[in-house]
């Protein structure tokens, strides 16, 4: 436990570093009993009603709502946050950021308002030394209680507590736990005033900024607007890192305090340009200072650029910060430099940062240059635009075009519509939101209906959270253990009969629930004539495994004592495929480099797929030599030891951890010989000799800068080969080769057929010149030119244009014209030779003067025309209209 200066002074010449505040809460609230919890990943586990962690209660939903159990009643964190609808405040005000960190501390049914607004209050004026007279908090309109803590026991006087409604001071969210909220606002002094009569607390100005928000979650809302008292009641509080470290520093805004400040000096080094010298070059570098922190932090927990979801957001993030730095005149990629920046700030707080540096660089650079590109694109897309408007007379580009160039090539609004005001164009910016409302909208219906806090409301959510299950199955496939709880896919219930299907849930099992990637065990659970079959296990909140089925006979009562089998086969071969995919992630990081990193694997009975970063395809021989090393490693019949150590131990071991993924205190490493060491929870063969073979089915794309690997292992590959023999044997009896011979066999095949139908296509075209007769007779004088019109039956229009040519050849000069009948259609050519064209005749409207009488259209160029028709019984009128047409058009 730290002891903390009282010396208010000396606290001020301090001006603690963001580094430094970061500890000092986290340790105050460890002196009060909380538990100091790590920040969480920025992507929600089992929450889709959101897309990015935006506080610091958000990843402890579970806890609040009961779900889980938390692992102390007191906890506290400080909490990496994303806030996209923050995005147009950046550079603007002085106060947001995309990314910040929030601080906090959390008390699931504990202690409640007295406490939590005393040591607010504590940390504030005695921590770190905030002027007690500049700080003002704010209540819920009627929350008598709380303004009487800070009235009487805090001693603020009640002229400087405020009092506002619930837009600012209720938390509630829908249906569910909700309650009123205390807020601490600080003074930062006149200049930063808005100057407006009636500035004060709640201003939305820069001077009288909240610091901390303080929930007290004491209600329930029954979704009516009716409100009980909660048995639980909750605190849950939250303060911007960055916002305390601005305060304390007493500098003018987050892009001041001593971390964002030197990642900001760099972005003006890059720029060559000064901060405070042009309004809006500020706005830009404050753009690019902010982006660059969450582009750096979101990929560092996972997320890679994509077209929707999360990805969407990163990818805009990116291309914002590229877009700004363009505008400062930056040349080149460069927000790779500026994450080493952010990287070097904030590695104090997140280590994952430094260990993930090579790859969020990539990331970024790639981002980055792709984005060059489609610049280039949309410049040429927006080009066309404008033709299209100047043709239409109009000097408004749509907002449909607008979003299409925002939403397909990257183009910020901003863009667009700088590089039409050069012109003199303008935007239709209604209907750019309008079109972005739409897309929105469509976004929102497709996600899932969920309940107050964003999980999927299930009849999970009614079980006894003091269940837990623990996993007995390393080393065993069969177990006898306790039914804890059941329940049918409605309702908890005390048994199962015959033919129902629900999940059960005991108190060791054997039975490995899906994780990490590797599919649930199937099998049975039985006690006595009861038989439950298993389709699928899973995790359930708080701990618990539940095994999904139905009952195929008799039943199974809550505290039965069961004896449960897993599938050994279908275990088996998972094992197989999954002990493969940690040889598969080695050998890609041998053959390709160590920038190789799991993306995401799924592993069952039947197959494995492994998900991993790398920027481009992998060649044949990179396959080959990556299959070649997980079979020579199959072969080295490596024992696998797996053991439990603490995270830092098997750090040590050299263990590759995955992404964005949270350990607990103890983790399981699984290690292949000296070849392989991975963290792991998964199940495993004993030796890889057990994996047999190894057989790469497909590499693919999945993602940007993610690459695919589908693969076999043992009976799997057996069975692959089985099929393609199979289909081999079949292929080989129709052309009636032997395995051996049949490439030869084809080979003469096709060399075959390539000589049949080029006799075929000469045949055919000697047939249609003897349909013809005499031809020649034929030809006709028109003006001094000669025509030859005539109908060659059963041509096709290839055959039709090469007997044009021969004709044309007999005939020196002139016209010739041909129609054609075949399969019930009409074919026409029209042919002019040069001296023809001097005197004027047209192919092209020649052909476009007689189509009609066969009942089609077509044209052509000068010398050379086609076209086809529906009506046959036209020709004879087509042909005599020929010389009509012709003669018109002669001179
Ligand atoms: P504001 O009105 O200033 O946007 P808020 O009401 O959205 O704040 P809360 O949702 O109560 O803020 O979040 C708790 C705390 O997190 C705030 O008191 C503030 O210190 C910090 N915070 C919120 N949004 C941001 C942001 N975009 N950048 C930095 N800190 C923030
Ligand atoms: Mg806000």
């Amino acid at each position: 436990m730290r002891t903390y200066c009282s010396d208010v002074e000396e606290r001020n010449v301090n001006k603690y570093g963001v580094n430094e505040l970061r500890k000092m809460f986290l340790d105050f609230f460890e002196s009060k009993g909380h538990l100091v919890m790590k920040s969480f990943s920025l992507v929600p586990h089992n929450d889709n009603s959101l897309l990015l962690i935006n506080s610091g209660m958000a990843p402890l939903k579970p806890y609040f709502t009961g779900q889980e159990i938390p692992p102390r009643k007191r906890v506290t964190t400080c909490q990496k946050c994303i806030r996209t609808g923050d995005i147009e405040n950046i550079g603007k005000t002085d106060r947001h950021g995309t990314f910040f960190e929030m601080l906090g501390n959390f008390s699931f049914g504990d202690y409640f308002k007295h406490e939590a607004i005393a040591w607010c209050w504590e940390f504030l004026t005695e921590v770190v030394g905030l002027e007690a007279d500049r700080l003002y908090p704010s209540v819920y309109l009627d929350d008598d209680e709380a303004f009487d803590i800070w009235n009487k026991e805090i001693g603020i006087p009640a002229e400087r507590i405020f009092r506002f409604g619930k837009e600012d001071n209720f938390w509630e969210h829908g249906s569910g736990p909700c309650g009123p909220c205390s807020e601490v606002y600080y003074d930062r002094g006149e200049k930063y005033g808005c100057g407006k009569p009636g500035c004060t607390v709640g201003c939305e100005c820069d001077r009288y900024i909240e610091v901390w928000n303080n929930v007290f979650t004491q209600f329930d809302n029954d979704g009516h607007g009716n409100y009980t008292d909660l048995s639980q009641k909750n605190i849950d509080t939250g303060m911007g890192l960055e916002r305390l470290a601005a305060v304390v520093q007493d500098v003018e805004s987050i892009f001041d305090v001593d971390t964002i400040q030197a990642l900001r000096n760099r972005v003006c080094e890059l720029a060559g340009k000064t901060y405070k010298e042009k309004h809006e070059w500020d706005v830009s570098i404050r753009i690019v200072t902010d982006h660059i922190r969450s582009a750096t932090f979101m990929i560092s927990d996972g997320i890679m650029p994509s077209n929707e979801g999360r990805g969407y957001v990163l990818r805009r993030i990116i291309r914002r910060a590229a877009r700004h730095g363009r505008l400062l005149g930056i040349e080149g990629d460069f927000l790779a430099n500026l994450s080493s920046t952010v990287i070097e700030g904030s590695k104090d707080g997140y280590p994952e940062l430094e260990e993930k540096k090579d790859f969020i660089f990539n990331v970024l650079t790639q981002e980055e240059s792709k984005f060059n590109k489609t610049i280039d694109q949309g410049l040429n897309i927006l080009a066309e635009m404008e033709e299209n408007m100047e043709k239409e007379g109009r000097t408004q580009l749509s907002g449909e075009d607008a979003f299409r160039l925002y939403d397909t090539y990257g183009f910020p609004l901003d863009l667009t519509m700088e590089i039409l005001e050069e012109k003199n164009l303008t935007i239709d910016e209604e209907g750019f939101q309008a079109a972005m409302k739409e897309q929105k909208e469509k976004a929102r219906k497709a996600r899932k209906v969920t309940n107050y806090m964003g999980a999927d409301v299930t009849v999970y959510e009614s079980i006894d959270p003091a269940i837990t299950s623990e996993f007995v199955g390393y080393d065993k496939l069969s177990w006898e253990s306790d039914v804890t709880a059941m329940t049918t896919e409605e309702a908890v219930v005390d048994a199962l009969t015959d033919g129902e299907s629900g999940t059960i849930i005991v108190e060791q099992t054997p039975f490995y629930g899906t994780m990490g990637g590797q599919c649930g065990d199937t099998g049975v659970i039985r006690c006595g004539d009861g038989e439950f079959v298993v389709q699928d296990t899973i995790h359930l909140a708080g701990g618990k495994i539940g095994h999904i089925g139905r009952m195929t006979s008799g039943m199974i009562k809550l505290g039965d004592k069961v004896e449960l089998s897993v599938n050994p086969a279908g275990r088996a071969d998972t094992c197989k495929n999954h002990s493969a995919t940690h040889l598969l992630q080695k050998a890609l990081r041998t053959v390709l480099g160590s920038h190789v990193e799991q993306a995401g694997s799924y592993v069952d009975a039947h197959r494995l797929r492994f998900d991993f970063s790398h920027f481009s395809a992998m060649t044949p021989e990179e396959l080959a030599k990556v299959e070649q090393i997980v079979n020579d490693e199959i072969n080295a019949h490596l024992p696998v030891r797996t053991s439990v150590m603490t995270l830092e131990e098997a750090k040590k071991t050299g263990a590759m951890a995955l992404f964005g993924e949270k350990y607990g205190d103890s983790v399981r490493v699984v290690q292949m010989g000296d070849f392989s060491t991975e963290l792991c929870g998964g199940t495993h063969v004993a030796n890889t000799g057990d994996i047999a073979v190894f057989k790469i089915l497909s590499e693919s794309g999945v993602a940007a800068g993610v690459r695919r690997i589908e693969a076999l292992t043992g009976p799997g590959v057996f069975a692959y080969y089985k099929e393609l023999e199979d289909r081999l044997s079949e292929a080989v009896k129709i052309v009636k080769a032997t395995p051996a011979n049949l490439a030869e066999k084809l080979t003469h095949l096709m060399a075959e057929v390539k000589q049949l139908s080029s006799e075929n296509e000469s045949l055919k075209s000697k047939a249609a010149r003897e349909s013809l007769g005499n031809v020649m007779d034929q030809v006709k004088e028109i003006k001094g030119v000669k025509l030859l019109a005539a109908k060659a039956d059963g041509a096709d229009m290839n055959g039709l244009r090469d007997l044009g040519d021969q004709l044309k050849e007999k005939l020196g000069e002139g016209v010739v014209v041909l129609a054609s009948e075949k399969d019930g259609k009409v074919n026409l050519v029209a042919m002019a030779t040069d001296s023809a064209m001097a005197q004027g005749a047209h192919a092209g409207n020649l052909i476009k003067g007689i189509a009609a009488l066969v009942g089609g259209g077509g044209g052509g160029r000068p010398n050379m025309a086609q076209a086809g028709g529906k009506n046959p019984a036209g020709i004879p009128q087509a042909i005599a209209e020929v010389e009509k047409v012709l003669e018109g058009q002669l001179k």
